[in-house]
């Protein structure tokens, strides 16, 4: 017997025409290089009308993948609605990638047009030889002076978008599972990889941010998303804000500390989230600005150090909201939530939980799975294993069927890469990536464990932990050390700490101070550059 309910497209459309038609009086901030604009959502939603019919002015196909190279600003979300609700797949381009796997990726996903803010033109217009599919470069104002090249494939976008009637009506799709925005894997190894985002998936994860369990994104907040749009669709804050309908506060170009926590304070954000480096940088700023409008600071994309979400609620009550992801999750899959059988945790022990990558959101199954026997493993937080994620918003397979079977397994989940543990309860403890796993004399140690120890140091910015060869125990742990400033630290210092912390095998053979652990091009620790920096690195025995 069939239910009998109707059935309705979960498709971008409703959430566009949900903010048009509710929250049209909702305001959307974005600060400029000099100045902020404020528009309302009524006037957004009438400009991504008109953009609609500039997308068909320029003969974008049916299902052109449309590039956008742009900071976080108001004038993004417009394309974020304008090109999914037409049929179009918003293809968000990672502005800080290097220039072969930029060109490979926009050919590879056969972008038609690409938007570029003006001050990224200077970046973008070098590599446009190479894009062979790009027939149109729109050039959004955002105040920079870079000059606008004498090409016919060149538009300003004040310009169409005055020119454009508005699109009249309402936006249909008709099949939910059909594409809505792309994005790539940062591709540490091999070419970068296309995840495809359906309407389905994006409606379906953009609701789980309103969920009391997760960010709990309501009419009443103030959301300022500092995960860029162009990495899995700014966490997936930008739908999720329309949906609730938030006021909204877009930080543009300018993504210092300094310029992050003045906006937070002026415009009594509620909601904000980013990766840790961010907060890092902002936590010596926080005696001095008033933040107390906040409630959540959403953190991800690395594992979340013990002592940053500690230091922010001491100085301001407020802890980090951990969560896990990645691009192929959309990325929203764990989140590390206090449970009613924390109630009687002392408050180091919450601060332990809250260093756990957390409970898988609803919607989202996992499992552990040893990756050499391909047994799964028990939740008892001492079997590690690697992470697999099924679910609505986690990926089938890529764009082009590229990576099948290393990437998804026969049953139609997704190999995360990622080694955990996992509680009785399913909170998530991530030891490591499968890659950055140290194996000293057949045995595992975690470097992100390792990280985590080190950070808590008092005088330690940051620390990544890799594996360098060993003539006895194949690979030992090197422990790459940035000092604060201002600060001294000696090896025996940083040995001595961790000494009661960690077992006696796996400290560090060797501590190297660095003056910043490079970063990816997502603000992520680069171990593949640390790794080649000390590929010849030796160790002595024993
Ligand atoms: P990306 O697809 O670039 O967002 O990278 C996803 C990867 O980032 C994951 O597979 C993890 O290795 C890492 N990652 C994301 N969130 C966390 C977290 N909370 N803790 C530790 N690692 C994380």
């Amino acid at each position: 017997m069939l239910g009998l309910m109707q059935h309705r497209s979960l498709a971008l459309p409703h959430v566009f025409h949900r903010a048009e038609q509710y929250f049209g009086h909702k305001s959307i901030v974005t600060a400029g290089a000099q100045d902020e604009s404020t528009t309302t959502v009524a006037e957004w939603a009438q400009r991504v009308r008109r953009l609609a019919t500039v997308l068909d002015t320029l003969d974008v196909s049916a299902d052109g993948r449309v590039g956008t190279f742009c900071w976080n600003t108001g004038r993004h979300l417009e394309l974020y609605m304008a090109a999914p609700c037409t049929g179009r797949v918003l293809h968000t381009l990672n502005i800080r990638l290097f220039p072969d796997q930029l060109g490979y990726i926009v050919n590879h996903a056969e972008d038609e047009v690409v938007f570029v803010d003006r001050s990224l033109l200077p970046v973008l217009w070098p590599l446009v030889d190479k894009f062979e599919t790009v027939r149109h470069f729109v050039v959004i104002d955002d105040g920079a002076v870079a000059p606008l090249p004498e090409d016919p494939r060149v538009h300003d976008y004040e310009e169409l978008l005055a020119a454009a009637a508005p699109f009249e009506g309402t936006f249909t799709i008709d099949d939910e599972d059909s594409a809505a925005a792309m994005c790539y894997t940062s591709g540490t190894t091999g070419n970068p990889k296309g995840v495809v985002y359906s309407h389905r998936s994006a409606v379906l994860h953009a609701l789980i941010s309103l969920t009391a369990d997760g960010m709990a994104l309501s009419e009443r907040d103030v959301v300022l998303p500092v995960v860029p749009m162009f990495h899995a669709n700014a966490w997936g804050l930008p739908y999720g804000c329309l949906l609730a309908g938030t006021d909204m506060v877009f930080p543009g170009p300018n993504m210092t500390p300094q310029a992050i926590v003045a906006l937070l304070e002026k415009h009594r954000v509620t909601v904000t989230g980013g990766v840790p480096t961010i907060w890092m940088g902002m936590l010596p700023l926080l005696p001095a600005h008033d933040l107390s409008a906040l409630r959540v600071i959403l953190c991800g994309g690395s594992a979340v150090p013990r002592v940053l979400s500690e230091g922010y609620r001491e100085a301001i009550g407020l802890p980090m909201l951990h969560a896990w992801g990645m691009t192929e999750t959309s990325p929203i899959a764990t989140m590390s939530v206090l449970r009613s059988h924390h109630a009687t945790l002392t408050e180091a022990e919450r601060a332990d939980v809250r260093a756990r990558q957390g409970q898988p959101v609803p919607l989202v199954d996992l499992r552990l799975v040893d990756p050499s026997t391909g047994e799964t493993q028990p939740w008892d937080d001492a079997a590690t294993g690697e992470i697999q994620a099924a679910g609505p918003w986690i990926a089938a397979q890529y764009y082009r069927g590229e990576g099948e079977g290393a990437q998804f397994t026969d049953d139609g989940w997704l190999r995360t890469g990622d080694v955990a543990t996992v509680d009785g309860y399913g909170s998530v403890r991530l030891v490591d990536r499968t890659k950055d796993l140290i194996k000293s004399g057949g045995e595992w140690i975690g470097s992100v464990e390792l990280e985590n120890e080190i950070m808590a140091h008092p005088k330690v910015a940051e620390a990544a932990v890799i594996a360098v060869p060993h003539p006895k125990w194949v690979e030992r742990p090197l422990a790459c050390v940035v000092v604060k400033p201002g600060e001294t630290l000696t090896a025996e210092e940083v040995i001595a700490h961790l000494e009661p912390r960690v077992a006696k095998w796996w400290l560090p053979d060797a501590v190297e101070f660095i003056d910043e652990v490079p970063k990816t091009s997502v603000g992520k620790f680069s171990k593949k550059t640390l790794r080649e920096k000390f590929g010849g690195y030796q160790v002595t025995a024993p």
